[in-house]
């Protein structure tokens, strides 16, 4: 099993609030990995540490590494729109853009440079069937994501992150907007795409971080206090 994300004494501040302390951390390929701990503790901001997300905050500093397939993103000529088309990001609430359905999935791959509709049509279709969507869908895909559900929408935002073909997806907190039945099928869904993607899955819902993650990482004030194979670390002596 190949590592595939490689976190060496990486630290965060936020101004003078350190909120990443010392982090290390290796992270297999395909495999779910999931960041639990309380409210504050520093799970996003170690999630968004991942693609630099935190860089548009005023005031961030860092020191230390991340690397991604051997790269360091925190090294020279990081190329953050390169970066972020190799690792995807999921939030919280679903925010699908005031467009239609396709034009939604279609957003990525025609900003890297993808115009010829047959190819744009194919990806649609391959991506909205990866997000077990294609189906509820298909017959209004020009309709807009916005008159979708809660529960569609977050798959269609997962379908607009997999049409970039990512390699390592984030997620925050994925399924807190989410009705349970909802949340189940957004869980199976997380569990079938492991197979081609590493996966990053931040929650502070126990019950789902035993059910979905193969490693599980524990934090406390900015520290990983604890991780290991999920498994082993959900079964108490
Ligand atoms: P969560 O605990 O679910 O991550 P928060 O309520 O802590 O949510 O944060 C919501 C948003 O506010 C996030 O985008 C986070 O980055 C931002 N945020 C959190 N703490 C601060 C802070 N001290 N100053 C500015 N923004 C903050
Ligand atoms: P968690 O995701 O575990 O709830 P966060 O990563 O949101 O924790 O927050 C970790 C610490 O960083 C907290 O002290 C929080 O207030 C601070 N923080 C988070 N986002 C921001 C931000 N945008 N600006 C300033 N401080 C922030």
């Amino acid at each position: 099993m190949s590592q595939k994300v490689r976190v060496r004494c990486f630290q965060l501040y936020y101004g003078t609030n350190h909120a990443l302390k010392n982090i290390d951390l290796d992270l297999a390929e395909n495999q779910v990995t999931a960041l639990i701990g309380p409210s504050g503790c520093g799970k996003s901001t170690f999630l968004r540490s991942i693609n630099r997300m935190n860089d548009m905050i005023k005031g961030v500093r860092t020191t230390g590494t991340i690397h991604i397939d051997g790269q360091n993103i925190y090294g020279e000529k990081v190329y953050l729109v390169e970066l972020r088309k190799k690792v995807g990001m999921v939030f919280q609430q679903p925010h699908p853009f005031p467009l239609s359905i396709y034009d939604n999935v279609a957003y990525g791959p025609r900003l890297h440079g993808i115009r010829d509709k047959k190819r744009l049509d194919e990806i649609v279709e391959r991506t909205l069937t990866e997000a077990n969507l294609w189906d509820e869908v298909k017959d209004r895909l020009h309709r807009s994501a916005l008159g979708m559900s809660g529960g569609q929408q977050q798959r269609l935002v997962l379908a607009r992150v997999l049409a970039v073909q990512p390699e390592v997806i984030l997620m925050d907190e994925p399924a807190s907007a989410l009705d349970p039945i909802s949340t189940e099928r957004l869980e199976e869904l997380i569990m079938r795409l492991k197979d081609q993607y590493t996966i990053i899955i931040v929650t502070h819902n126990m019950q789902q971080a035993a059910r979905v993650s193969d490693t599980a990482v524990f934090f406390l004030n900015g520290e990983i206090v604890e991780s290991g194979p999920t498994d082993q670390i959900f079964t108490n002596p």
